[in-house]
């Protein structure tokens, strides 16, 4: 257990996928997990799942892009559950298509939630981390911030989320709250599911095309993110901040 067993943590985009592992972790670690995803009933596993094993959860429903959405959200946070002193900005969509058959609205829509999402979740849970004196943010990027073929939206705000992370590590630092990026590699999600079925491929056979490129010869689970954040968040992680690590099986995949 953590030895900030009362601390708030809210996970977006944690009714599924990396989001949910994300909270389960968080929760098994000692915090008070909110989750939040577009759909609050779909909040309701990650939910049940923590309050199963023992720990306090509450599912809150928010467009991450939205900023009364968020306000509302984080307000309701704090009155359930107490003052939010971690954030992981985990909510994603792809609109992924080649450059000349991008639309607008696949701009748009990608920006929207990765981007604006972490900026409107980062301003309105900071007063919070600040007057705590103690906080700690963690953005999802991606090992497709280093450029990735059908992505130019999407690469595009991860490798943004790693500029807004380093600037909120220089903002924030003196009122004891990090803030770090994740890039996963290839985690096995529906977002992969979903990559797979837009190519045309089988998922298994997908994975395994995907883990021979990958140095450890495997794909990642989204407990391997879970991880990753339970250290970030941690009072172990007190002096690493604005710093972006891959968990990618490798230096990049
Ligand atoms: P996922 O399974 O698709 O889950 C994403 C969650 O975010 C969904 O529950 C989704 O809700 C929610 N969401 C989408 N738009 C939202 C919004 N505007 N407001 C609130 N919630 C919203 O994705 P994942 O694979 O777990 O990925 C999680 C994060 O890791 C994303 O930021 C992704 O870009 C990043 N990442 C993933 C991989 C990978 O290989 N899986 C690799 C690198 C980075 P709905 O179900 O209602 O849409």
């Amino acid at each position: 257990m953590s030895d900030s067993p009362s601390r708030v943590a809210v996970v977006t985009g944690g009714a599924r996928g990396i989001g949910a592992a994300t909270a389960e972790r968080l929760a098994a670690d000692g915090f008070a997990v909110a989750v939040v995803d577009l759909d609050e009933a779909a909040c309701g596993d990650t939910v049940g799942k923590i309050t199963a094993a023992g720990g306090r959860a509450v599912g809150v429903g928010a467009d991450v892009s939205d900023a009364e959405q968020v306000q509302a959200a984080v307000e309701r946070i704090a009155a359930e559950l107490g003052p939010p002193v971690v954030l992981v900005n985990n909510a994603g969509v792809l609109r992924d298509n080649l450059l000349f058959k991008m639309s607008d609205s696949d701009w748009d829509t990608v920006m929207n939630v990765h981007l604006r999402g972490a900026f409107l979740m980062s301003r309105a849970t900071q007063r919070y981390m600040t007057e705590q004196r103690w906080g700690r943010i963690v953005n999802l990027s991606s090992t497709s911030a280093l450029g990735n073929r059908g992505q130019a939206n999407y690469a595009t705000a991860k490798a943004g989320l790693q500029g807004f992370t380093k600037t909120l590590a220089i903002e924030l630092g003196q009122f004891g709250v990090t803030a770090n990026a994740i890039a996963p590699g290839f985690i096995v999600t529906d977002m992969t599911a979903a990559t797979a079925a837009r190519v045309g491929m089988d998922f298994d056979e997908f994975q395994k095309l995907a883990a021979k490129e990958i140095p450890v010869r495997r794909t990642g689970r989204p407990e391997d993110i879970a991880g990753t954040v339970s250290f970030l968040v941690s009072d172990d992680a007190s002096f690493v901040s604005g710093q972006v690590i891959y968990v990618a099986g490798g230096p990049r995949a």
